[in-house]
């Protein structure tokens, strides 16, 4: 079927996903209240999917976005699909609706869409959301992520949230939880790193065979913060195939970037404080890649990871050693 600005992805637990989401992570050289305007914009322009985390500190601009944005008319909460994360510092079973709740204080929102688990790297447990040790180290703890998912699973049945899933967990990560004995929920969703150097075509196998959504994040190459990613990485939108299509069919190589993701079944999230781009970003629904194109564009993969967060490798759960 052909793809629209509306179209959406049924997930398992019968709620449906807008295929494209609006990225509102910024490094710090970005305000929060930026977030918060482009979140406007985003919602102006038809984005009905918008990505958010605590651990983003923005919360507070961008819920109050959205509300302004129901408040408007623009559109109605039910027709906003919001995403919240859980950080690493609560992942302790009694701390994981402590850190739910705070997203809905800051989004002054009575339910979330979706909740997943930022990472499967859990740090120690406590209000600090980077606990360091007298070296400067982060505090890396291991509860049984099966023990906090459980804790996921009481906050869907507390009506907090209506969908609950995971992020940066690697295909066995995600095995643990789908075979826990007493399983309620199925995680809904995999959300980790997707664009043309790092197409996910194992891990996006796995999860299509077991009717989990993968959504992907830094589809545009990432925001490529200085200390967390290799300034001398190769861009996904200078790439030459990328800009060869996009010259070809008279569209942008974002566009292109995009919409490669989106028909192999991935969900795409894509971040931008610029009124153009946050447009130019949306205008994916009314061209097409060839089979031929999409062929040239799976050519390009390099199993490149941007944000392989090195410095917390020596996590017990660092997701990253596994292939896929
Ligand atoms: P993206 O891959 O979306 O790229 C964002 C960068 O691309 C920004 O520098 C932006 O600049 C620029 N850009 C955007 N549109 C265009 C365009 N049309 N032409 C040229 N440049 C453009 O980055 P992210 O890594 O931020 O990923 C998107 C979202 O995914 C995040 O915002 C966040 O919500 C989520 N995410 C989740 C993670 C997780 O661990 N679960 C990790 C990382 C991201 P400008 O804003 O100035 O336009």
């Amino acid at each position: 079927m052909a793809l629209k600005p509306d179209s959406y992805v049924v997930l398992n637990d019968g709620h449906k996903m807008p295929v494209l989401g609006f990225g509102t992570y910024a490094p710090d050289t970005y305000t929060k209240e930026q977030a918060g305007e482009s979140a406007k914009v985003a919602i102006e322009v038809g984005y009905r999917h918008i990505d958010c985390a605590s651990m983003y500190g923005n919360e507070v601009e961008v819920g109050q976005a959205i509300r302004s944005k129901i408040a408007d008319g623009t559109v109605k909460r039910e027709d906003i699909f919001y995403t919240g994360k859980l950080w690493n510092n609560n992942q302790a079973p009694e701390r994981v609706r402590i850190g739910l709740e705070k997203t809905l204080k800051d989004l002054q929102l009575d339910y979330i869409d979706l909740f997943i688990i930022h990472t499967p790297m859990e740090f120690k447990p406590g209000d600090d959301p980077m606990p360091v040790d007298e070296n400067g180290k982060v505090i890396f703890h291991n509860t049984d992520i099966r023990e906090t998912w459980k804790a996921m699973e009481a906050c869907k049945d507390a009506g907090l949230v209506r969908s609950i899933g995971v992020s940066n967990f690697n295909h066995k990560q995600l095995e643990l939880i789908l075979n826990m004995p007493g399983l309620k929920y199925k995680p809904v969703c995999d959300q980790v790193e997707c664009h043309i150097y790092l197409n996910q075509s194992k891990l996006l196998e796995f999860c299509k065979s077991r009717d989990i959504v993968l959504v992907g994040y830094s589809v545009l190459g990432s925001s490529r913060v200085e200390g967390w990613i290799d300034q001398n990485s190769p861009k996904v939108l200078e790439d030459p195939v990328v800009n060869e299509v996009a010259k070809k069919l008279n569209r942008t190589p974002a566009q292109v970037a995009e919409r490669y993701l989106l028909q192999r079944g991935i969900v795409v999230l894509a971040k931008s404080f610029t009124a153009k781009r946050i447009k130019e970003n949306f205008q994916v629904f009314d061209f097409e890649l060839s089979a031929e194109d999409m062929k040239r564009l799976d050519g390009v993969n390099k199993n490149l990871r941007y944000l392989s967060i090195e410095a917390w490798k020596e996590h017990p759960k660092y997701p990253y050693h596994e292939e896929y």
